[in-house]
């Protein structure tokens, strides 16, 4: 786009938000204590600050843009992850699990000081086991006296140990090289073609309904079995066909195989989420309508927004309802979920199937939306008639003008206004309001930045 280069938008403005649809992903595991922590920040490094600068940022988050050599991926934080399992050795099993199914290659750090335990020879089991790509990090090797520790860790069986200090640096960049030559360039995790059935995660907190209503959308229809030529997929996917198109449903084993739940199994749970949506293009987010609104309710919805994916919230549980729990429900939903007021909403019964048929035109209004693109033109042209009809708020005797704006990507929209000065949190809300009224963004986010121009 020239209007971009005339605008001195960096190109890796560009391939950073549309590619963040099919980024690679790569899981750092380990025991505890062994450094993953020290290490997932130190190659975040300066851009930790930008990840904590976006909105809506929430501890549950476990996996974050990061960039190496010019090259992109998402990097999955197991460091902190529950520990009160009984036995270490399961909790690390459990955490290298979720993440190695999660990742298309993994960074194995192991404490070289210390030296391999029976508890890592369990994980690299495990990772042999799943088959992907590893590259095994010996930590706190923090000078060459180190070095021979490192070496010993031959013995894994993992390949060459890579040396390094995640606490000072050293020997990162070579580890990072290593993992990137592993690391495919798109995600394996659900790579669709552009054309091809479009992805759709079913969420929501436990018992709202997520398998029923799986069982009731593929259970009437045809269920496609074979492959779609160019696409991979992973057996937790199921393509399932809806109104004479394929839709294809992300993470259905999880939903299925009903985990069993042991202690610390919310964080699972709050992490396999986030791996559906991931991997989806569109969240229904599923609401048990009979009962009280949950935090845990809002956080998925939150959830959603925040990895940029469309979004149909669906109250299930309908044939529970009678007239007071809806006037109840009604308010619940303006108080709680007032941040999205652009979400498509379903009411449905999975148990009965009332409405289920409201589904699909909910997800491509949804998608229609995640996919759209504001010609510049246009764009300029209703924000400067916003603009002259409702300038901003004077500050200090001054007034920051805006002076152009553009698309920079779709899926979700992103728009980059540049400005004379500082626009205010509520002028930027007054306009992203506008925009969604003009443009109709029914079931995206969107996202507004500004760029100060002197
Ligand atoms: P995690 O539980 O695997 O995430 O481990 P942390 O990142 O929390 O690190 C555990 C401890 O090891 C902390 O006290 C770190 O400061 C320390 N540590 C991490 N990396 C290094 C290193 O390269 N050298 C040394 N000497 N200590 C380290
Ligand atoms: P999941 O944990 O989100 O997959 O929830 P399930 O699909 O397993 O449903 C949990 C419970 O709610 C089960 O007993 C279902 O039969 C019940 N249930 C699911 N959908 C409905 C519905 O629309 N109406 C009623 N009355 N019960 C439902």
């Amino acid at each position: 786009d020239e209007d971009l280069a005339l605008l001195g938008l960096d190109d890796d403005d560009l391939v950073a938000v549309e590619a963040a649809q099919a980024l690679p992903v790569l899981a750092v595991v380990g025991r505890p204590n062994v450094g993953k922590s020290t290490l997932v920040n130190r190659i975040l490094g300066r851009r930790e600050a930008v990840v904590e600068d976006k909105p809506g940022v929430t501890r549950d988050r476990v996996s974050y843009e990061a960039e190496w050599s010019g090259r992109h991926f998402m990097l999955v934080d197991t460091g902190g992850w529950e520990t009160d399992v009984a036995g270490i050795d399961a909790a690390v099993a459990r955490q290298a699990e979720v993440a190695v199914e999660l990742a298309d290659a993994v960074v194995f750090v192991v404490d070289a000081s210390v030296g391999a335990t029976a508890t890592d020879e369990h994980v690299v089991r495990l990772l042999r086991r799943a088959g992907k790509p590893v590259v095994l990090a010996a930590n706190k090797v923090d000078g060459p006296r180190g070095e021979a520790d490192a070496a010993a860790l031959w013995s894994l069986g993992l390949g060459e140990p890579h040396p390094v200090s995640a606490l000072h640096g050293r020997g990162t960049g070579d580890l990072l090289d290593a993992a990137m030559r592993k690391l495919p360039l798109e995600t394996q995790h659900g790579v669709a073609r552009p054309d091809g059935p479009r992805r759709v995660a079913l969420v929501g907190r436990p018992n709202v309904g997520k398998s029923s209503l799986l069982n009731k959308v593929a259970g009437s229809q045809r269920v496609v079995v074979d492959d779609t030529a160019g696409t991979t997929r992973d057996p937790v996917d199921e393509l399932i066909e809806l109104k004479g198109r394929t839709w294809w449903f992300v993470d259905t084993a999880g939903i299925r195989r009903r985990v069993h739940q042991t202690s610390g199994a919310d964080f699972y749970a709050s992490l396999r989420t986030q791996a559906a949506i991931e991997k989806a293009e569109v969240a229904v987010v599923l609401i048990d309508a009979s009962v009280e609104m949950s935090e845990q309710d809002i956080r998925v919805v939150q959830q959603v927004i925040d990895a940029g994916r469309a979004l149909v919230v669906a109250y299930n549980k309908w044939d529970l309802m009678d007239d007071e729990r809806r006037r109840y429900l009604e308010r619940e939903i303006e108080r709680e979920l007032v941040q999205v007021p652009w979400a498509p909403r379903v009411n449905i019964s999975a148990r009965t199937g009332w409405h289920a048929e409201k589904l699909v035109p909910a997800l491509e209004t949804a998608l229609e939306s995640w996919d759209r693109r504001i010609p510049t033109g246009r764009l300029n042209a209703f924000l400067g008639e916003l603009v002259a009809a409702h300038p901003h708020p004077l500050r200090g005797g001054k007034q920051p003008r805006v002076l152009f704006a553009t698309q920079v990507s779709t899926r979700p929209p992103r728009f980059v206004i540049f400005a004379s000065g500082f626009i205010e949190a509520g002028y930027r809300r007054f306009i992203e309001r506008k925009l969604r009224e003009t443009f109709s963004f029914e079931g995206t986010p969107i996202e507004i930045s500004v760029r100060v121009r002197e």
